[in-house]
């Protein structure tokens, strides 16, 4: 798994071993596991099938490792916090083609590929649309054979698991590695040092030049472990390096003299917590010191890992490096990189400031997650001072150095300065980490249309006049291998039956589904892989929630990260408009629905939290209520993962995306729904615009007020006149403020109350309710006309190609990377010679 392709043995085995996959499946289960018959439980048994699969994967990531260092390419490296991976089995068993194999071998188990694949923990390390986009992006570059190396964490426990309690989120921490990670490779030979504390210090070598030394330092391991990622049937894998952190055997020397042998053991711990566990904060900044040091241990052990392979190939000469790597930095959390290169340049390998700073921001390129004010990492002063002295030197000089250039294009502008300047001041004067990821860089791009245009006219508006050619956009995507091909397969087998298979690695054929929206057989055969997609969500309902959806009532969902900013709260303020409906008897012509939330609060997050128990509670009343039963039932799902998803998005008929406008930046969830016939009702927010111009708004239910209109709404906003004038939403407040929904908890609700009546709430919810319940009553219409109903969930997924991550990547590749793919070079190559001919 390795990139160096140094060959220990003359011949390395032949690949021999892996011809037929029932022999290596055995062999793994009575040999490797040491197991037998009466020990086919599905754990073990999923463990021989990925150490069985695993060697297919390790095979080809060496040819794929040998091939790019004969042609010498250009990579990339995405650098990320996150990375949600899910499951790993059944993805990879899509993309090398093994399913016939696979369910032939298990067949001698009497197992199902489904048991042995539900004994897989989710590899659950990003909070949410983050670390599941640096997932799919993986997938995409693999699957367009593009040399791409992710690099992340290993956290030793990921998201926190969610139960709930008496309506009330509970946090268990998730202890994924325990029954071991069969897909990993670790390589300790290939450890980095990464150093904090110390002092800096100075000298003058011979010639007069004078060197900076970080000195003193207490230095910690990280060591990498190697996660293969298997391209769509291309022999492609690529490797996604995650970075453990251990303790360096070196102890305190004179600790250890004095006797305190286990007190200089003890130490270890310290090293040992920088990979301990993942922040769970959702699109908010995380002050605390152990943050800093997880961000400068990934970015400075990837860095140096890049660095020594290049001198392993090119020696100490750095004239060609960024003609050959590029660094894509996944938000601004590994945005210290820009600083660490320069030290990594000029320290360590004794460059001149000016062509490390040359090299720096022709390598760097900085993706931006969120407007949100609360995500923009800042780091007081005195704290990098402390952990990492030499890096705040060097952030002092780019500043310097950059505020000059500000000085240049405004001369006696002090203002100018003092906005821009990476050094915010006040009492304690603030790193803005943010500030130095676009001065390093030479690109910086947004997640969505939207997004992008709000960071050039709002939060990097000056920042865009200085250098406007740095600004572009990536509008997100997802992988259509896990989030169609694999999690809707009777889909899958649809769709390919009528248009053949060539979307799976070519999303845009997807289009040709439309020629079928009308035709009666194809919207039958769709019909029932909704319906059986649905009886799956059931079951997942009833064993997780305790609640009974009916397969033939409208499928409404909204699982996401909980945050105010995406309005769970309008959601459930609907559900509340739609029970008095019931209760009032005006249920004439009412469409019966099953509404479905899910979603995890950061800990920290009273309001979110709030928010859940208030779901909970309105849940459960209804639940109860044998007049709702017929109309309406409401679930809150548990510990939404990546696993959970991929069974909620096939079977969803209505997908809520409906976050106050401006505020999502582009949102993934919105897209794995549409490509799976979902219908949306939504904001003009993030890529819910590009959703609803790639599908007609006749095929997109809209509602709420624009971003623009929301900017003029604030300066006099009167919820409490706006909830006096609505019937609806006054007869919503009244029956929750009369304590309906906590008859024995009083007041629990009241700051959930408060917020929305607020002059001041930024999220605009009693302004966007009667809108929303509007659009609500069309979808409820609509999908009484099940022809119509169909017609519209056909074009939504037959509209969907743009939105695979193998589009963004592409983009990526050849608008920032500039990287060709393995493939392309190939093709180039016969173009050539066909020419030569
Ligand atoms: C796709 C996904 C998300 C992102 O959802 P949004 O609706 O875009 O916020 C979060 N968590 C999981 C598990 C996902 O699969």
């Amino acid at each position: 798994m390795s990139n160096k392709s140094t060959k220990i043995h003359k011949s390395e085995p032949k690949n021999t071993l892996l011809t037929d996959l029932n022999d290596d499946l055995n062999r793994h289960f009575y040999y490797t596991l040491g197991r037998d018959k009466t020990e086919g439980s599905r754990l073990y048994l999923y463990h021989a099938l990925a150490l069985t699969i695993r060697d297919r994967l390790v095979a080809k990531c060496r040819t794929t490792n040998e091939q790019r260092a004969k042609q010498k390419t250009k990579k990339a490296a995405y650098i990320s916090l996150e990375f949600l991976m899910g499951r790993a089995l059944g993805n990879a068993i899509l993309n090398l083609d093994l399913e016939q194999e696979v369910n032939k071998a298990l067949k001698q188990y009497s197992v199902e590929l489904e048991n042995v694949s539900n004994a897989e923990h989710d590899a659950g390390l990003g909070n949410g649309g983050l670390g599941r986009l640096a997932a799919c992006f993986l997938d995409s570059c693999a699957s367009l054979s593009l040399p791409v190396v992710g690099y992340g964490i290993r956290y030793e426990y990921g998201m926190f698991n969610q139960s709930i309690q008496n309506g009330y989120q509970i946090e268990q921490p998730d202890n994924w590695l325990r029954e071991g990670h069969p897909w990993e490779l670790s390589a300790p030979e290939q450890s980095k040092r990464v150093k904090f504390f110390g002092h800096v210090e100075s000298y003058t070598d011979k010639a007069g030049r004078n060197h900076r030394v970080w000195v003193n330092t207490q230095d910690v391991l990280a060591v990498p472990y190697d996660v293969p990622i298997p391209g769509y049937k291309n022999d492609v894998v690529n490797t996604l390096r995650l970075w453990k952190s251990e303790a360096t055997d070196e102890f305190n020397l004179r600790e250890f003299n004095e006797g305190s042998y286990s007190d200089a053991v003890a130490q270890k711990n310290l090293a040992e917590q920088i990979s301990m566990v993942l922040y769970p904060n959702d699109s908010s900044e995380n002050g605390k010191e152990l943050r800093l040091r997880q961000q400068y241990f990934l970015t400075s052990a990837s860095l140096q890992d890049i660095i020594d392979n290049w001198i392993a190939e090119h020696g100490e000469n750095f004239e060609e490096f960024s003609d050959f790597n590029v660094f894509q930095l996944n938000d601004t959390h590994p945005s210290i990189a820009v600083a660490e290169l320069m030290r990594l340049l000029v320290d360590d390998h004794e460059m001149e400031w000016d062509k490390a700073w040359e090299i720096t921001t022709s390598t760097m390129a900085y993706t931006n997650h969120t407007l949100l004010p609360e995500a923009l990492e800042r780091w007081s002063v005195p704290l990098f001072e402390r952990l990492l002295p030499r890096l705040l030197e060097i952030i002092y000089e780019i500043n310097a150095r950059f505020l000059g250039e500000v000085a240049t294009k405004w001369p006696g502008d002090s203002d100018k300065q003092r906005e821009l300047s990476l050094i915010e001041e006040g009492d304690v004067p603030q790193i803005r980490m943010a500030y130095l990821a676009i001065v390093g860089s030479f690109s910086v791009n947004g997640v969505a249309a939207l997004h992008t245009e709000l960071l050039k006219s709002g939060l990097f508006n000056t920042f865009y006049k200085l250098w406007p050619e740095k600004f572009n956009n990536k509008t997100n995507g997802v992988t259509p291998r896990r989030w169609l091909a694999h999690c809707n397969p009777n889909l899958k087998s649809l769709i390919s039956n009528y248009i053949g298979t060539k979307w799976v690695s070519n999303f845009d054929n997807i289009k040709s589904l439309r020629r079928f929206y009308d035709d009666k057989e194809f919207q039958d055969k769709w019909y029932a892989v909704k319906k059986s997609n649905k009886e799956q969500l059931v079951d997942l309902v009833k064993q997780h929630c305790d609640v009974e959806f009916d397969t033939n009532m409208l499928f409404d969902v909204q699982v996401k990260r909980i945050h105010e900013y995406k309005r769970q709260l309008l959601n459930i303020l609907h559900v509340i408009h739609l029970y008095i409906q019931i209760c009032k008897g005006n249920t004439e012509n009412m469409t019966p629905r099953c509404v479905l939330i899910g979603g995890k609060a950061a800990p920290g997050y009273h309001m979110a939290k709030q928010i859940i128990k208030l779901i909970n509670n309105v849940a459960e009343v209804i639940n109860k209520d044998d007049r709702a039963k017929p109309y309406l039932r409401v679930a809150f799902l548990p510990n939404y993962n990546v696993t959970a998803m991929e069974t909620i998005c096939p079977a969803t008929d209505l997908s809520e995306q409906i976050s106050t406008a401006g505020k999502e930046a582009s949102g993934t969830g919105n897209m794995k729904f549409m490509m799976n016939g979902a219908i949306t009702i939504g904001t003009l927010d993030g890529a819910n615009i590009e959703i609803l111009e790639s599908v007609g708004k006749d095929n997109f239910f809209l509602f709420g007020a624009t971003t623009e209109e929301i900017h003029s709404i604030r300066n006099n906003y009167d919820p409490i006149s706006i909830i006096n004038n609505s019937e609806n939403l006054s007869a919503v407040f009244k029956l929750i403020e009369s304590g309906h929904f906590n008859l024995f908890e009083p007041h629990i609700f009241d700051d959930i109350i408060n917020a929305v009546k607020c002059p001041s709430d930024p999220w605009l919810t009693a302004y966007d309710f009667d809108s929303y319940c509007d659009a609500q009553s069309l979808v409820s219409n609509a999908y009484q006309d099940k022809k119509q109903w169909l017609r519209m969930s056909i074009l939504n997924t037959a509209s969907s190609g743009k939105f695979s991550s193998d589009r963004t990547i592409a983009q990526y590749s050849d608008e920032i990377w500039q990287l060709k793919s393995d493939a392309k070079k190939i093709t180039d190559k016969e173009k050539l010679e066909k020419q030569h001919a």
